[in-house]
């Protein structure tokens, strides 16, 4: 390739909640395989979310050591998929790949993904052959909610892919566009679409620590995803109530003639008593419903950030030479403007 390809710059964006005890041995396993690279400098974007630990203290300690280590730190713990947009922001490569930081997503893949992305593709989808790591309950969810979410989404998101994958400029660009402060990132990612291979992968136990993600803080993630990408929850109370209104309506006709032939008939209090719960129940979910949409609109039209910096670590820019390219970072080590 030309010279151009070779003053690109890849960024590695690492998103930490209290990953202290797994930290040392993310850097140890990962930057040997990213300075394996040929022809390709790098940075890391370590974004540290609120962490109660001493995460941070740690990171910092790593950025100083190395350069090309940068640390945000967030104001608070904004959870994963803000974290994830704010090292997305900050990153200034040509290619960026968001990575878990309990090394859950194989550090070894990068250089194939950026093999695929040396040849054209602009988003490189590293996909789990398996979910062997996972406990029955959440294999078979997420089998579930892949289902339900294509089923009832125009979008589909291809299944057992998470944020692990390689971006192009030009994707990381459309994706900074998207407005909303409710990120389904995975969603978001297919949202914006572009010319996608797909790369497979074992997915290894956490290295360290335990998971983040409880089953009622996935459950969350399900919602937001579907309130996300569909307004068939919404419509379809539309098509339940013609529908319930139309048996009733028959239901009502069926009254009226039986009345008009056999007379008057008094019992019927358990019938009644019976539907009425029914559809006092039902009208509740219905708006409960609407109620998630009007939630999530609100919270939209509030407009707040989506994450807030407290401060950065390591503002130096990684050595890159300059070229004639507009897209090529300078060799300027100084503020952000
Ligand atoms: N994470 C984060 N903020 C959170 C929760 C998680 O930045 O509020 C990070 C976490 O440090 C890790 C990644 O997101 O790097 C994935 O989290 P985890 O391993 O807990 O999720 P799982 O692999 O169980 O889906
Ligand atoms: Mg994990």
């Amino acid at each position: 390739m030309s010279n151009y390809a070779e003053s690109r710059l890849l960024s590695l964006v690492v998103p930490f909640y209290n990953e202290s005890e797994g930290l040392e041995a993310f850097f140890a396993r990962v930057v040997p395989i990213l300075e394996a690279i040929p022809r390709l400098p790098f940075e890391i974007v370590c974004v540290n979310d609120g962490s109660t630990d001493d995460t941070l203290a740690r990171l910092v300690e790593v950025s100083r050591r190395d350069a090309r280590v940068r640390v945000i730190d967030l104001t608070r713990n904004f959870g994963k998929e803000a974290a994830l947009t704010a090292g997305i922001d900050e990153a200034m490569g040509d290619a960026v790949v968001p990575i878990d930081a309990d090394l859950q997503d194989p550090p070894e893949l990068i250089p194939t993904l950026v093999g695929h992305w040396r040849q054209g593709a602009e988003v490189v989808l590293a996909q789990r052959a398996s979910r062997t790591t996972d406990s029955f309950l959440k294999r078979v969810t997420a089998a579930a909610y892949y289902r339900v979410h294509n089923k009832l989404s125009d979008l589909k998101i291809p299944e057992n892919v998470g944020d692990f994958r390689l971006m192009d400029r030009a994707v990381v660009n459309a994706l900074k566009q998207l407005p909303e402060r409710h990120r389904f990132m995975k969603g978001l990612f297919a949202w914006v679409g572009f010319s996608t291979v797909i790369v497979r992968y074992e997915r290894a136990p956490r290295s360290a620590g335990k998971s983040k993600f409880s089953g009622w803080r996935l459950w969350n993630l399900a919602l937001e995803g579907i309130t996300s990408f569909s307004s068939l929850p919404l419509r379809s109370w539309t098509y339940l109530g013609t529908f319930i209104a139309m048996l009733a309506f028959c239901y009502g006709m069926f009254i009226f003639g039986r009345t008009m032939i056999l007379g008057v008939d008094v019992p019927g209090y358990a019938s009644v008593l019976s539907l009425l719960l029914f559809f006092g129940g039902l009208q509740l979910v219905g708006l409960g419903v609407v109620g998630e949409y009007i939630g999530r609109i609100y919270d939209e039209a509030k407009g707040r950030p989506i994450y807030l910096v407290k401060r950065r670590y390591q503002e130096r820019r990684p050595q890159v030479r300059a070229t004639g390219n507009a897209r090529v970072i300078s060799l300027v080590a100084g503020k952000r403007s």
